[in-house]
């Protein structure tokens, strides 16, 4: 599939393309008014897990509007907390961005890269009176925070001169305090209506190693303090970021006025994406890894982008997907459903047909000669002739799947059943002639007759038939293990009300052992997504070997057959 390997957002922009937004609209005035000459955004993830799809909204965005306006993205780590950041999250970081197709060129960057001057423009603060270092232990700091309606109260330590804060300062990178002993804060506004200006902290004591920078550091600017320096020291023209940091632009404001910065960057915020039946929290996806509810971050029950990417989904979908949520900046939920509904439509157009069973039911066609077996044409995509036809095997012990047939068929039951007449896709017409059963009473083989003269689907008396369903052959076929995902969680909002881990779905992996695939599944042959006839789309997993196949279902299709049983 070439589709996947795009270097921008823009090159396979859909016919149903989101086109314009508030931010591109901004972008398009600052461009026409000269205030900016090229543009240049980033994606600033802080490496303390993975990427989930939420980025991926804000990935299209960054690098999307980037290409779209001649201008350049950066992809910046945020690692200014060395507790929670890893190199591993680092290195998955930078393989999602890469596989939903998106380039940042030299411009591969770490707030860390800026540590020294960060540190420097911090005694500058300093030096201005603007600046303090705080002895107040967390607990009296968070008490004289004040709250929502409370101004909070200065601490005694404000008003040290600026020789005191320098030295006290300068010693606490030298590491001659323990963590939480100090802290540098800003000295803006105690009573502040917004309690980010209420001299937030600017650097906090943390002896920690550092994945890129070691031991160097003992202290580590805040977030606050390095995304806007970072931001201005890469010339970004507009940082765009999600809602919650509204309250912080006043802050980021602050610092950038009172810094000698090489740029003046301005911050734009959007509402993140939310999606129903799962959750977008990097807090909450870690716990489900740590604590074993999931398999891992790339379990494909997971939202990340690896998880989704196990799953087989292709990174055009998420990108067309985030391309039709567009950007906003109201809250709201977009429904599992819509993101399922892109997939499948981009699986549909490119995905090749196999034929597979997931709960195999014996079929013996009792009129076919014993140890032969024959080959028939199966095309490997309705809509697309150039992905060819291949050969499929027929004989006289075949499998069909179990939900095709029912001993009594209701109304609208349209398969297999006693006396029944279907045709096998690709195959012939067969007819149900004799149902044998174990001890227990249960289906366990049918009998059935074919009708020679109707290969390929058709009967020349022009005799109908209604239903066609799939097959695989039974000395041909290959075992192989099913992997059916469903939601996470077993509530649109599963962080609305309660314990959000009561409400996990017990359900949401289920495997089938013993399915039976068609040969041309075999591993080697199949490093993308197929559609299982009449089933759903499926990919192999990492877990597959030369002796063992291992498929996660993507997305099922539509079964009107459930809705039907739903109505009745
Ligand atoms: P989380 O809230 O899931 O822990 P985060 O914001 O802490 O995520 P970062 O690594 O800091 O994770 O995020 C990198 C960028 O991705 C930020 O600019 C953030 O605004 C954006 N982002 C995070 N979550 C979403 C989301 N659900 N929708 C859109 N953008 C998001
Ligand atoms: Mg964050």
């Amino acid at each position: 599939m070439a589709t996947d390997d795009m270097a921008t957002g823009t090159a396979d922009a859909a016919p149903d393309s989101a086109g314009r937004d508030f931010i591109r609209d901004i972008i398009q005035a600052d461009l026409d008014a000269g205030r900016v000459q090229t543009v240049v955004t980033r994606f600033p993830p802080e490496p303390n897990g993975f990427l989930h799809i939420g980025h991926a909204k804000s990935i299209c965005l960054n690098f999307g509007v980037a290409t779209e306006f001649g201008g350049r993205c950066h992809l910046r780590f945020d690692d200014t907390n060395p507790t929670k950041e890893e190199q591993a999250f680092i290195d998955a970081i930078t393989k999602d961005v890469r596989w939903l197709g998106f380039d940042w060129g030299e411009h591969l960057y770490h707030a860390s890269d800026y540590f020294e001057q960060l540190y420097e423009w911090a005694e500058h603060l300093i030096g201005k009176g603007v600046a303090y270092v705080d002895d107040q232990s967390p607990d009296e700091m968070r008490e004289s925070r004040g709250t929502l309606t409370e101004p909070g109260r200065n601490s005694a330590f404000r008003d040290r001169t600026v020789a005191e804060n320098l030295d006290l300062f300068r010693r606490m990178r030298a590491g001659e305090f323990p963590n939480g002993a100090r802290v540098l804060r800003a000295k803006i506004d105690m009573s502040s209506g917004n309690m980010n200006l209420r001299d937030p902290a600017l650097y906090r004591i943390l002896h920690a190693t550092h994945p890129r920078t070691g031991d160097a550091w003992c202290i580590y600017p805040t977030y606050d303090f390095a995304h806007g320096q970072s931001d201005a020291i890469e010339g970004i023209t507009h940082s765009v970021c999600t809602l919650e940091f509204e309250d912080h632009r006043p802050l980021y404001d602050w610092c950038l006025e009172h810094l000698p910065v090489p740029s003046r960057p301005r911050q734009y915020e959007f509402a993140r994406l939310n999606i129903g039946y799962t959750v977008l929290s990097k807090r909450v996806l870690t716990t489900l890894v740590r604590d074993g509810h999931v398999n891992g971050w790339d379990d494909p029950r997971m939202p990340t982008i690896a998880g989704l990417r196990r799953r087989g989904v292709p990174a055009s979908a998420i990108r067309d997907f985030a391309r039709r949520i567009g950007v906003a900046r109201a809250y709201s939920v977009v429904d599992y459903a819509m993101l399922e509904h892109v997939i499948r439509e981009h699986l549909n157009r490119s995905a090749p047909r196999r034929m597979a069973v997931l709960r195999p039911l014996k079929v013996v066609i009792e009129n076919y000669q014993e140890g032969v077996t024959e080959t028939l044409p199966a095309i490997n995509h309705p809509d697309d002739a150039d992905q060819g036809v291949r050969e499929i095997t027929f004989g006289r012990a075949l499998y069909i799947e179990r939900d095709d047939f029912m001993e009594n068929p209701p109304k609208k039951f349209f398969r297999l059943g006693p006396g029944r007449e279907v045709r096998l896709r690709y195959g012939y017409f067969i007819t149900c002639v004799g149902v044998v059963k174990d001890a227990a009473g249960e289906v366990v083989e049918l009998r059935c007759t074919y009708d020679p003269a109707t290969k390929g689907g058709n009967a020349p008396d022009g005799r109908k038939v209604q239903a066609t369903i799939h097959w695989v052959e039974a000395s041909t076929a290959r075992p192989a293990e099913i992997r059916l995902y469903n939601q996470l969680f077993t509530r649109p909002d599963p962080a609305a009300e309660g314990e959000i881990f009561d409400h996990l779905n017990p359900d949401s992996l289920e495997i089938l052992a013993g399915c039976l695939v068609e040969p041309a599944l075999a591993v080697a042959n199949t490093p993308e997504t197929v559609q299982f006839e009449r089933t759903g789309y499926f990919c192999p997993d990492p877990d597959s070997s030369s002796d063992r196949l291992v498929f996660n279902r993507t997305v099922g299709l539509r079964d009107t057959w459930a809705k039907v049983k739903a109505g009745a």
